[in-house]
């Protein structure tokens, strides 16, 4: 059975969008992998780039370039120094030379090899990339990738998850599945996706794995919070993380929580609990992860770029906020990641293929099951978390204003974060056995509706806000 892990869900890399910057990244270093496994990457004169459909569309906003470029010179999301990026694209779009892979130096005309066929889409996917390289004896290799969301790559012709052949103790198609394997071993839902993932990994890896992640978040949050000034893109967007940062956090503020994670967490859970106060920080954790990303900062890719405030948003709420420890934080991540894989299993991650509810939803379903699984609820509760807000997502469009991964984005994550902790506030007074709407049925319903919805409301800002905006006034 095909099998996705949690560690795949959740991701680190680099903003704005998994899809549009992860995915063409991903596909860049893939296809110079094949040349290489070829024989044939020193023999390469030229790569040539054509991008389709949405990541034509919304491309140049969503950094495409950027990430294609920085792919084919063997750079790599989790491991490159985020500083600079753009600078070092720059630089080799202005030398008309690229060291492909770092290693074979290839002649470079960004305007002539990055191509944008805004009129075109490939059959397969609205998110589709073509990579041609120039021998130097005059032939000519194709290879043709797919973005497919959460900055999971597919080759033509492969298998359209992203998804491995690994045979799980406890197959999950459905979340039936996940409430039949529970119920019949009287385990919880960490326990069975744990014994999942020992099918990829050593125990120590996994929790490793998810630490990291984890810490990337934490300190997506703390820079995020910590930083102010203008995003880059020409929407004149301010951020905001800092200014809500600074009023709640005031006299608790010192050298050592603008350097040191630890204190400032510490600082944090401090600072006061009132609604409002707690209602500001979920925000502010939330836009400082968004604006990071939107900045081309380091992120986790949870389940997508776009949507990666959410998760790291609930879960520093959780920690701060709610009784929590280290093994509480680990539950949370399976939850959340598992919740995640039926999503994308059942219906889509991409927002190219689902709108806004394949991003913010999904975050927001995997967020609410995440806390509900740490505020102790039974397995029906924490299914019920994941489909209350989900069915309270369905429809969200998908129309970012200039193609840039800001409005209405970054806020969308403080709203995804807010609804999936009241979604989990519900589920937590509520008797699963009465409910009406089931997570499998909110997840077809998704994806019917995701069918449904017309392809300008899909990653191409030809629709909603991205046309009915100009410059931050509203023209209606
Ligand atoms: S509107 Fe939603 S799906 Fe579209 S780019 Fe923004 S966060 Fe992603």
């Amino acid at each position: 059975m095909e099998a996705i892990s949690v560690l795949d869900i959740f991701k680190i890399g680099v903003g704005p969008s998994s899809s549009h910057t992860m995915g063409p990244w991903r596909a860049a270093q893939r296809f110079l992998e094949h040349l290489r496994t070829l024989g044939l990457l020193e023999r390469c004169v030229r790569v040539r780039t054509d991008l389709y459909g949405s990541l034509a569309k919304t491309g140049r906003g969503h950094a495409t370039d950027m990430a294609v470029i920085l792919g084919l010179s063997g750079e790599d999301p989790v491991t490159c120094e985020v500083e600079g990026l753009m600078a070092r694209v720059e630089a080799i779009k202005s030398s008309g030379r690229i060291r492909l892979r770092g290693e074979v130096d290839a002649e470079f005309d960004s305007d002539a090899d990055l191509v944008f066929n805004f009129d075109k889409v490939l059959p397969y996917h609205a998110n589709g990339i073509r990579f041609t390289a120039l021998l130097d004896d005059g032939r000519r290799i194709v290879q043709t990738y797919y973005s497919v969301g959460g900055g999971f790559v597919v080759q033509e012709g492969e298998k359209p998850t992203g998804a491995r052949a690994v045979s799980l103790p406890f197959p999950i198609e459905v979340a039936e599945d996940i409430t039949n394997h529970c119920r019949a071993r009287g385990l919880d839902i960490p326990d069975i996706v744990w014994a999942n993932e020992q099918r990829w990994r050593s125990d120590d890896e996994t929790r490793a794995g998810l630490w990291k992640i984890w810490r990337v978040m934490q300190e997506c949050m703390h820079r995020g919070c910590h930083t102010d000034g203008i995003l880059p893109g020409g929407l004149e967007v301010t951020r905001r993380a800092r200014g809500i940062h600074d009023k709640l956090i005031a006299d608790d503020a010192t050298p050592e929580t603008r350097r040191n994670i630890k204190a400032w967490i510490d600082a944090i859970k401090c600072s006061g609990r009132r609604f409002d106060q707690v209602l500001r920080w979920v925000s502010a954790f939330a836009l400082a992860v968004n604006e990071e990303n939107a900045a081309y900062g380091r992120v986790v890719t949870a389940p997508t770029n776009g949507a990666a405030g959410v998760i790291p948003a609930v879960m520093l709420y959780t920690w701060c906020f709610t009784p929590c420890d280290e093994d509480k934080i680990i539950q949370f991540m399976l939850t959340a990641g598992q919740v995640g894989i039926l999503f994308k299993k059942g219906a889509t991650i991409s927002a190219a293929m689902g709108g806004c509810q394949a991003e913010i939803g999904v975050s927001s379903a995997m967020a609410a099951a995440g806390l509900t699984q740490v505020l102790g609820g039974s397995v029906g509760q924490v299914l019920m978390a994941a489909e209350i807000a989900m069915e309270h997502h369905l429809g969200m469009t998908c129309d970012p204003i200039g193609g840039l991964v800001q409005v209405p984005c970054i806020e969308r994550n403080t709203m995804g974060a807010m609804k999936a902790i009241l979604a989990a506030s519900i589920a937590m007074d509520s008797d699963p056995s009465k409910a009406r709407v089931s997570l499998d049925g909110v997840i077809r319903t998704m994806w019917a509706t995701a069918q449904d919805m017309q392809a300008k409301y899909k990653e191409t800002s030809e629709g909603g806000l991205a046309v009915n905006v100009s410059v931050g006034i509203i023209e209606c």
